[in-house]
């Protein structure tokens, strides 16, 4: 009897799949996930086993109804689970472009709600009965909000770019800065995107420095466009001079070239009255004599991902009737959340507390280090001896490129390694990190100074209690 116990298992031991799904225990397999997903799941496990089988690596009790009716469970599990799925950031950057940057006020989720499940006045105007034009739904609001004569909306700020240099300035000569030649997360590059349009890149000025005159010396008979770019993500100090965009328009002016401004993040309100650096606003672009200005939607605005173009009628009309428009149009559900977005800097006096991506940067750091007090005895005693857990003061970033030298002092935990080599805490750091990963929600965080660090400023208050109820799950990976 042991002795059969402990031989391997043959493929002739491995079950029908007909009796395993006849078996009562499968019922509420079947029930939870219908009978086609779970015979495919089914077979292609017992495929595995006989594979085993074969190789004479089996082992019998792998075939026992009990441990048959888990692994299947398991494997149903799996594959039901979204791919897409909600995290925690903890990793100290709000705006974090790998982890799907701005969160939606409850007015968007609400009308992305209605618009996903009823018909709408997308392209249809409902006071003459004919075709509208899906920019009508935002137009009135991002001129109010901007003070431009009017506006347009695409896919995102890179596709906003492309459309707009490929429109003004197909074959001719755009004239940017050295220093404006950025790059955004390695896939948008200003003169690859220029390449692409089908315009000609004119650099000017040096590095750190360019001057109203080298703008002024690159203006030719072939020049469509001066071209301003935010530095998003890079600083240029010491020895510097940049020509503003008023210096800019001052130059092409005379010349009748337009002047276009990729803003990037763009904001549409002074963040300073919230203790925010400064950032220039869309508005303030536009008064000082952009053409037209690009800014993405899922930035600082705190909106869905899209990107925005606004500025000189003639312009924007231009645009809309490029072909590729209508290729990097967006779809009903980015407009059903953008409006709602733009509505509510209408008042700038709520918009702190209803726009989450600003509710989240101006949380108070005191409040966060009051969250990183309560948090720290549960998640000591979740992880057990091994670890070290201290409430540290950190620094989160507002990230996607805005403000780059912006620093939000802020609270969190950082856990160390106790009583282990140098090369262990490493090692040991990496195996929690992906124990952390792995939770049903999984938490991202940081390593930082031999520690992993949770920055607390993304954690708000209704998500704390589900936060650490899944903390105790994390035991077992803990261990050294
Ligand atoms: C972020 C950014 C872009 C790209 O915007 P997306 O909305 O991510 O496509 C382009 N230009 C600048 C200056 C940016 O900061």
């Amino acid at each position: 009897m042991n002795d059969s116990v402990s031989m391997p298992a043959r493929p002739a031991d491995i079950p029908s799949v007909d009796r395993l799904l006849n078996h009562a225990t499968m019922q509420p397999l079947l029930d939870r996930y219908g009978r086609a997903p779970t015979t495919t799941a089914l077979r292609q496990m017992l495929d595995a086993l006989r594979a085993e089988a074969v190789a004479g690596t089996l082992p019998r009790h792998a075939l026992g109804d009990a441990a048959l009716h888990d692994a299947l469970a398991a494997r149903l599990a799996r594959a039901h689970q979204p791919r897409l799925r909600a995290v925690f950031n903890l990793t100290g950057t709000v705006l974090h472009t790998n982890l799907g940057r701005a969160l939606l006020p409850d007015a968007a989720v609400q009308a992305v709600m209605r618009a996903m499940t009823a018909p709408a006045n997308l392209e249809f105007d409902l006071a003459s009965g004919g075709r509208g034009d899906r920019d009508d739904l935002i137009d009135d609001l991002l001129r109010e909000l901007t003070g431009a004569e009017a506006a347009t909306v695409v896919n995102n700020n890179a596709a906003a770019v492309l459309l707009m240099l490929n429109t003004l300035a197909p074959r001719r000569e755009v004239i940017v800065s050295r220093g404006e030649l950025v790059e955004i997360g390695g896939a948008f590059r200003v003169p690859d995107i220029m390449q692409r349009a089908g315009v000609r890149l004119v650099e000017v000025g040096t590095t750190n420095r360019t001057h109203p005159h080298d703008y002024a010396n690159a203006i030719g008979a072939r020049t469509a466009l001066l071209m301003k770019v935010h530095c998003s993500n890079y600083e240029i100090t010491g020895f510097t001079r940049s020509v503003d965009v008023a210096e800019v328009v001052h130059l092409a002016r005379p010349h009748g070239i337009p002047v276009v401004v990729d803003l990037g993040s763009g904001t549409l309100c002074d963040m300073t009255r919230w203790g925010l650096p400064r950032e220039t606003t869309v508005r303030e672009t536009i008064e000082a004599g952009a053409d037209l200005v690009t800014f993405s939607g899922d930035k600082l605005l705190g909106g869905p991902q899209a990107g925005l173009i606004v500025g000189r009628a003639d312009l924007i009309a231009k645009i809309k009737k490029n072909p590729l428009k209508r290729a990097l149009r967006v779809g009903k559900l980015t407009l059903a959340a953008l409006e709602p977005v733009l509505r509510l800097y209408r008042d700038p006096d709520t918009l702190a507390q209803a726009l989450p991506t600003l509710r989240l940067l101006t949380r108070p750091a005191a409040e966060i280090a009051d969250m990183a007090q309560r948090l720290m005895p549960p998640i000591a005693a979740a992880l057990g001896d091994a670890w070290q857990v201290q409430v540290v003061p950190m620094v989160s970033q507002i990230g996607s490129g805005a403000m780059p030298g912006g620093q939000l002092p802020s609270c969190g935990l950082a856990i160390g390694v106790r009583n282990a080599g140098k090369r262990g805490i490493g090692r040991r750091l990496q195996q929690l990190e992906a124990a952390l990963r792995a939770l049903p929600r999984p938490v991202i965080g940081r390593i930082n100074e031999q520690a992993l660090w949770l920055d607390l400023r993304c954690l708000e208050a209704p998500d704390e209690a589900d936060f650490v109820a899944q903390w105790p799950r994390l035991a077992e990976a803990a261990r050294p």
